[in-house]
Parts: C-alpha cells; sequence; structure tokens
C-alpha cells in the first residue's frame, strides 16, 4: 500500500478526501425533484440484489480509498435506511467489525485514515432504535432532508403523502441518541417551497440542528429543471435576514460546502449551499459510488467507472489502488462552473443512483 505521501491530485490540483457510498437506488419517497413518480413507478428497474455491492466490497474499496487519502465517508441513496442493517457496515467501516455493532466506544480508526462517517436519510425510518444502533455502530454525523414544515406541502413534495411529523419525530431520536449537531438539508425551488423558509428558520432556530438551504440542482434527466426553478441563496438571505438578522461566520474547514451564517441572537447557525450561484468546483475533493460499483468523480457525471467488475475479478489492493489513482489524476470535472444550457441538456445520471 502506498505511502500517505502519494496521495493522488486531478488535473486540478485537487486531492481526494470524500467518499460518497450510495447503498441503494431504492427509495421510499418520490420527491417530485429527485424521482417523479411519472419516472419511478412499477415499470422502472432498480437494481436486483446480486447487483449491489455486498458490505464486505464496500468496506474493502473504504480501505483502498483511504490508503489514496480519504478521510470522509457518507452513505446515502436513494434511501439509505432501506438497506438492510446498515449499522453492520457503519460497524465495518469504522474498523469495529459486525460483532460489536452494539459496543458504545467512538468511531475507530482501525481502517486507516477514516475519521468521519457521516448519513444523509429522509428520516422516514430513523426510529429511536435504529439512530441509537447507528450512533452506537460509529456513525458520527447525521443529515435529515425536509423541504417544508407545512404538512400539506410537504406531503405533495415526497410524493407520497408523508407526514412531517414524522420526519420531525425521526429528528428528536437522532438528537436523543446523541447526534449534535443533526442538520437539516431543505431544497428550495421558486414558487413550490420557497415559502417554507421562513417557518423552516423559525421551527430550527435555537433547537441546536443547523438547518441548510440547497439550491436546487440539474442533477439526473428527469426533473425538467430550469434556472428560473433555482432560489438563488443571496434572496434567501435577504428574506431571512430582513426577519431574524443573520452574520457569515468562518468556514470549518478549507472546501467546506456550506457557507455558514449565524443568528445574530445567538439562536444558532445555519448554511447554504450554493452550487448553481456560487459554484465550489476548485475545492471538490469528493469522489461518488452507485450501490452497483460504479465510481463518479461528478455529481453531474454521464458515465461512471466499472469497479464492481474489478472487485469480482479478484484483483489485488495494490491492482486495485493503481487503477483509482489512474482514475483521480485522470479527472478535470467542473461542471458547476461551466453549466450552460447544452451542459443542462445532457443525459446526467439520476441523484437517486449515484447518491447525494
Ligand atoms: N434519500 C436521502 C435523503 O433524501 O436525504 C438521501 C439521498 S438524497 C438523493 C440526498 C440529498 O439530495 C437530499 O437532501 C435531497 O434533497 C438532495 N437532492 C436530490 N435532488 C436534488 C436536486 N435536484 N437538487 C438539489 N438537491 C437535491
Ligand atoms: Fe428519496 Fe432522497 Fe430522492 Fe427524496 S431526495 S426521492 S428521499 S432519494
Ligand atoms: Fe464537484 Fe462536480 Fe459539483 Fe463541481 S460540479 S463541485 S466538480 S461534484
Amino acid at each position: 500500500m502506498d505511502s500517505v505521501m502519494d496521495i493522488p491530485h486531478d488535473q486540478l490540483g485537487r486531492t481526494i478526501c470524500d467518499l460518497r457510498i450510495s447503498v441503494t437506488d431504492r427509495c421510499n419517497f418520490r420527491c417530485t425533484y429527485c424521482m417523479p413518480q411519472e419516472v419511478f413507478n412499477a415499470d422502472y428497474r432498480f437494481m436486483a440484489r446480486a447487483e449491489l455491492l455486498s458490505f464486505e466490497e464496500i468496506a474493502r474499496v473504504v480501505s483502498l480509498f483511504a490508503g489514496l487519502g480519504v478521510r470522509k465517508v457518507r452513505l446515502t441513496g436513494g434511501e439509505p435506511l432501506i438497506r438492510h442493517h446498515l449499522e453492520v457496515l457503519i460497524a465495518k467501516i469504522a474498523g469495529l467489525g459486525a460483532a460489536c455493532a452494539s459496543a458504545t466506544t467512538p468511531v475507530a480508526t482501525a481502517t486507516p485514515g477514516i475519521t468521519d462517517i457521516s448519513l444523509t436519510t429522509n428520516g422516514a425510518l430513523l426510529t429511536a432504535a435504529k439512530a441509537r444502533a447507528l450512533k452506537d455502530a460509529g456513525l458520527r454525523r447525521l443529515t435529515v432532508s425536509l423541504d417544508a414544515l407545512d404538512n400539506e406541502v410537504f406531503s405533495r413534495l415526497n410524493g407520497v403523502a408523508f407526514p412531517v411529523d414524522r420526519v420531525l419525530q425521526g429528528i428528536d431520536n437522532a438528537r436523543a441518541a446523541g447526534f449534535a449537531p443533526v442538520k437539516i438539508n431543505m431544497v428550495v425551488r421558486k414558487g413550490v417551497n420557497d415559502a417554507q423558509v421562513l417557518p423552516m428558520a423559525r421551527h430550527f432556530r435555537n433547537s441546536g440542528c443547523i438547518l441548510r438551504f440547497i439550491e436546487y440542482m440539474d442533477v439526473g434527466h428527469s426533473n425538467a429543471w430550469k434556472m428560473d426553478d433555482v432560489a438563488p441563496t443571496a434572496q434567501l438571505i435577504n428574506t431571512i435576514h430582513r426577519e431574524f438578522p443573520i452574520e457569515p461566520a468562518d468556514p470549518n474547514y478549507k472546501g467546506e460546502v456550506a457557507r455558514r451564517w449565524r443568528y445574530q441572537d445567538g439562536a444558532g447557525e445555519i448554511g447554504f449551499i450554493s452550487s448553481v450561484t456560487q459554484p465550489f468546483c476548485g475545492d471538490c475533493t469528493r469522489i461518488r459510488m452507485s450501490a452497483d460499483g460504479r465510481l463518479y468523480t461528478c455529481l453531474f457525471a454521464t458515465e461512471g467507472h466499472d469497479l464492481r467488475r474489478l472487485l469480482r475479478e479478484r484483483h489485488s489492493d495494490e491492482y486495485l489502488t493503481n487503477w483509482l489513482r489512474d482514475l483521480w489524476q485522470a479527472r478535470e470535472d467542473r461542471y458547476s462552473e461551466t453549466r450552460s444550457e447544452r451542459t443542462v441538456a445532457l443525459e446526467k445520471v439520476e441523484m437517486s443512483y449515484i447518491g447525494g
């Protein structure tokens, strides 16, 4: 295995720090901007069980990436909590082993270099027991997606009439299990849920949760994205500032995706992820893996790289490490900096497949 000194840089000088792993392409929601019912219906072909990487295969991939500089792992999907016994995978990545899945030890570093394991979920399956099992297995950070506080708006947006109270309960369960702070992701679409920005801000002030407003992106090719649908961060900042004065806060680390702001009255922190109006490709150190083991060097990619085939051909760690290094060194992605009518129309891979 190569030394830490030998970590690869891509064509724009970026290292590889974050690995986002989609553990399933299935979801119990049908959010209109992500998995619209018209496309993701009974005729849609989801991955078969045998196509999914096993937990052992995923853990091997993580350890190979750790040797190339990856420090953070985020589990996503589809809806990651649909994958049974996800805490067993978390324990494996944390280096604790499946047998210790219920231990209360914090994240171990037996997998060299992995210091942070996080999860993004819609919160529907976040029972008190599940939240505790995830925490005990070594999950460090948890993000729950919630696009509206009003039950009618939320039911319409999630496509399956899922009640907002149950997501709020999931967030409470996460907090009770010791996740602090829980982050809340709200994708804001103009004319759809932008009227929910202030109610959401009000609800999560003083809660200890960090609410993050995400600009609606042209991921995939089934949501008919238009620039006009984006609620620009600058407008949201004005809207919130008029009601609850806010001020910018320093980033926690270089390359942090969310710009941090805080309430001037001490009611906590909020964030803005503005990949459309303020792209951050220059600092993008993320690589993504689909549930069937394809690697994507950009969220807006049209094609992936088939790692599963290589894993199942039983190549050595050294062979796979060299293949991954070559892949990263060839990377020149900067989609959000070059977005145009032409790129918006490309057949990009779906968010539910590649993971958020
Ligand atoms: N199902 C989980 C969830 O919703 O949290 C994890 C996967 S989901 C694809 C990850 C995140 O991507 C969610 O916060 C979701 O709101 C966000 N997302 C999906 N489509 C998006 C889009 N077109 N633009 C911006 N964010 C999007
Ligand atoms: Fe499912 Fe998450 Fe996509 Fe909504 S955003 S459809 S919860 S994967
Ligand atoms: Fe990274 Fe691609 Fe997003 Fe740019 S557009 S920040 S390269 S994922």
